[in-house]
């Protein structure tokens, strides 16, 4: 008769299993993880680092028409803003192709188009909160901001002030508590609203002391004197406030992380190192870096945008495969951020059901609000490959959900990739305040989501 060890299923913390050989892998995956948090704290720059690490590594742009053959690595720029890679793989574009696709937006304040004002004789940007985002977390937080202007002729101009340790940074103010005492009395949400996050810029005034907006007057001769901006490039402009601070190791034993966009360069970061590091698969390696998938995936450069299904027409093609015949034989790794469990908020997560740290790579079978509402639910089959390659690859992982059934929910880039006729799963790296400025993961679940992906594009 097979007794409890054999029946019983045990989640295992992976530190228990893993080796001081793989151990160190973690570290060094992490280094390296840290320095692309830093330096791609935007999808542009994300955009940027990526197509700098993919060209290191032998990628070229791809050419429409031109023939692929196996090992060939190849990139498409999706308006720099979102990025697809691939290696080619040995089998024909027939047999599908094994995908990875995560997002490089993260929930930040995006300057408005006429964002510039003065009042009080101090100067302020205006801003529109780009996801989901707690608005009291952004308050009295060093800010950076990052972006580029399109001025009229056409000429753009690049933005990065913040970063460096010389740079002067940003704020927004928050309301001393000896005079709270009303914002005490409202909730979370009425206390912070959108259109008081502004952004303070500056206090000198330039001129005569019966002049209006001096304030303002001295930011845009530092702009102009600077970047050759001035008040109408802001109409087409994209700024975007991030926090200041740099990712950096966590805790007496370093084993956690630190940092702004972790949703969901985590797993960004992970599919492209998979990527680099995969020889010429079987079948074609996919990488995808979608853009605006915390606003809902619309628009060119997000998920449900025609320029996936163009790219991957376009490699069809040349090999005179059908598209819809490539999609329906391909596999798609959704590789997104979920919750861990928190023991300061045990309430709104079910213990049996919710990721841990160090746990390993979260798998969600569905995301979804309520009755799975708005989820893709990949089927037991879809899981099962998923179980039996991370089985036979050593990659550590679990089961997740978002939290408890009836407590909120959210989705991913999973549904659009499922509508598409492609097999598809949510996995990624588990994350302890998730769209604050700073998030938290664990580095064994970092190093586990890279090692799974891995697997996916070395997979037949
Ligand atoms: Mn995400
Ligand atoms: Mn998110």
């Amino acid at each position: 008769m097979p007794g409890r060890d054999e029946l019983f299923f045990t989640k295992k913390n992976a530190y228990d299993t893993i080796s001081e050989e793989e151990k160190a892998l973690i570290t060094t995956y992490c280094e390296g993880y840290k320095s692309f948090l830093d330096c791609a704290k935007t999808e542009r720059e994300a955009v940027n680092k990526a197509v700098t690490m993919a060209e290191e590594a032998g990628f070229i742009p791809y050419v429409r028409g031109a023939m692929l053959s196996a090992g060939m690595k190849i990139y498409k720029n999706v308006h720099g803003k979102a990025l697809m890679l691939a290696v080619i793989g040995k089998a024909p574009l027939s047999g599908g192709v094994n995908i990875a696709g995560a997002h490089v937006d993260s929930p930040r304040l995006d300057l408005k188009q006429i964002p510039l004002y003065e009042d009080g004789e101090l100067a302020f940007f205006k801003t529109h909160y780009y996801g989901g985002i707690k608005k009291y977390q952004w308050v009295t937080l060093p800010l950076a901001l990052h972006g580029i202007a399109i001025k009229c002729d056409g000429t753009c101009v690049d933005v990065t002030i913040g970063e460096d340790e010389s740079d002067p940074i940003f704020l927004i103010t928050d309301l001393l508590p000896h005079l709270d005492k009303d914002q005490a009395k409202k909730t979370l949400g009425e206390a912070f609203t959108g259109e008081n996050l502004n952004i303070i810029i500056g206090s000198r005034p330039t001129g005569g002391e019966k002049d209006t907006d001096r304030v303002k007057l001295t930011v845009l001769q530092i702009l102009n004197e600077k970047y050759g901006i001035v008040e109408e490039d802001f109409l087409s402009a994209e700024f975007e406030a991030v926090p200041v601070a740099r990712a950096r190791d966590v805790g007496f034993d370093r084993t956690m992380i630190g940092a702004y966009g972790q949703d969901d360069r985590s797993c960004a970061y992970a599919e492209l190192r998979a990527l680099l590091d995969i020889e010429t698969p079987e079948k074609t390696a996919l990488c995808i870096l979608a853009d605006k998938e915390e606003v809902g995936s619309d628009g060119v450069s997000g998920m449900q945008s025609a320029v996936f299904e163009n790219f991957m027409e376009d490699l069809c093609d040349s090999e005179g495969v059908k598209l819809r015949h490539c999609f329906e034989k391909s596999f798609c790794l959704s590789a997104d951020v979920c919750n861990a469990f928190d023991p300061n908020f045990p309430d709104v997560s079910e213990k049996r059901n919710s990721a841990k740290f160090n746990y390993g790579m979260g798998i969600l079978k569905f995301t979804g609000a309520r009755g799975k509402s708005g989820s893709s639910d990949a089927s037991a089959e879809v899981v099962g490959k998923l179980r039996k390659i991370f089985s036979d690859n050593g990659v550590a992982w679990q089961m997740a959900e978002l939290g408890k059934v009836d407590q909120g929910g959210g989705g991913t880039i999973a549904k659009y990739m499922a509508n598409r006729n492609i097999d598809t799963i949510d996995a990624g790296v588990p994350v302890l305040s998730m769209h604050a400025p700073y998030e938290l993961t664990a580095k064994l679940d970092c190093y586990m989501t890279y090692k799974g992906i891995k697997a996916v594009y070395d997979g037949k």
